[in-house]
This record gives structure tokens, C-alpha cells and sequence, in this order.
């Protein structure tokens, strides 16, 4: 696990990096989910920043169009934000990767090595945004 220092750094840059002005709620958000390392609920973030819900709502919404995180749907039904790779921007997400929900310990994560492979649409259909989130046990769980 990466030390408080690293990330309090590794936050800093990120906001940098995307021209957005640190704020503390701004902070709270990055440095809570490079800690945990695995994708979290609105609620999450208010509960460790102490925000409101429109604070986090709006932090979140800024940094999803910034391509500092992207939004996950597992089967809970609650969407939840993972963090990027260097590849996402203001410009776009460029990511394929799949999710996993673990019923065990209800985490859900990237499988940042599992690819969701481009399935061929009919003609006139244009893919926005895709979603493959498996629900099972994790490896840590089993
Ligand atoms: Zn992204
Ligand atoms: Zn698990
Ligand atoms: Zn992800």
C-alpha cells in the first residue's frame, strides 16, 4: 500500500495535470480512492470528505469529464467511480477494461487486464460508452 505522503503528492499532480484548482473536497475525493484502490459509491466520498451530497456529486461529474475517473455499474444498482490511467482526458476515456463485484466482500474493482472485446454492431449503431461488470467471487475472497 502506497503511504499517505505518496498519494497526498500523486493527488497534487493529478489535479495539476488537469488544470483544476485543489480544493479540499477535490483532495478528500482522489486521496480516499487511491487508498482503497477499488471503485466507490457518492456516499463514500461524503462519508470520508464530509461534504454534501451536491459537493461530491459536482467533484465527481468534473472529474469524470477531466478523465481523472470513470463511472462503474455493478449489480448493486449504485454507480461508483474508479480511477483512470494516464490514457483518459478532457478529450475522452479511452478505456476497455472490464469490472468484477465481489458478493463477498461487495467490492468492486477494475480488471484492468481483462479487455471487453468489441463486438460488431449492425450498421447505423455507434457505441457512446460500454459496460461488462462480472459478478462473483474475488481473489481475495475465495
Ligand atoms: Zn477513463
Ligand atoms: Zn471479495
Ligand atoms: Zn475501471
Amino acid at each position: 500500500l502506497k503511504d499517505e505522503l505518496q498519494i497526498e503528492q500523486e493527488v497534487k499532480r493529478t489535479l495539476q495535470a488537469h488544470a483544476l484548482r485543489s480544493t479540499p473536497v477535490r483532495r478528500g475525493v482522489l486521496e480516499l480512492i487511491s487508498k482503497r484502490g477499488e471503485a466507490l459509491a457518492s456516499s463514500d466520498f461524503e462519508e470520508a470528505t464530509r461534504a454534501d451530497r451536491i459537493t461530491v456529486y459536482r467533484t465527481l461529474r468534473t472529474f469524470e469529464s477531466s478523465g481523472i475517473l470513470h463511472r462503474v455499474q455493478d449489480s448493486t444498482g449504485v454507480d461508483k467511480y474508479a480511477l483512470c490511467g494516464n490514457a483518459c482526458s478532457a478529450a475522452g476515456h479511452h478505456h476497455t477494461h472490464a469490472h468484477f463485484h465481489c458478493t463477498t466482500c461487495s467490492k468492486t474493482s477494475c480488471l484492468k487486464e481483462v479487455s471487453i472485446i468489441s463486438q460488431v454492431l449492425p450498421e447505423g449503431y455507434q457505441i457512446h460508452e460500454s459496460q461488462l461488470t462480472y459478478t462473483g467471487i474475488c481473489s481475495a475472497c475465495s
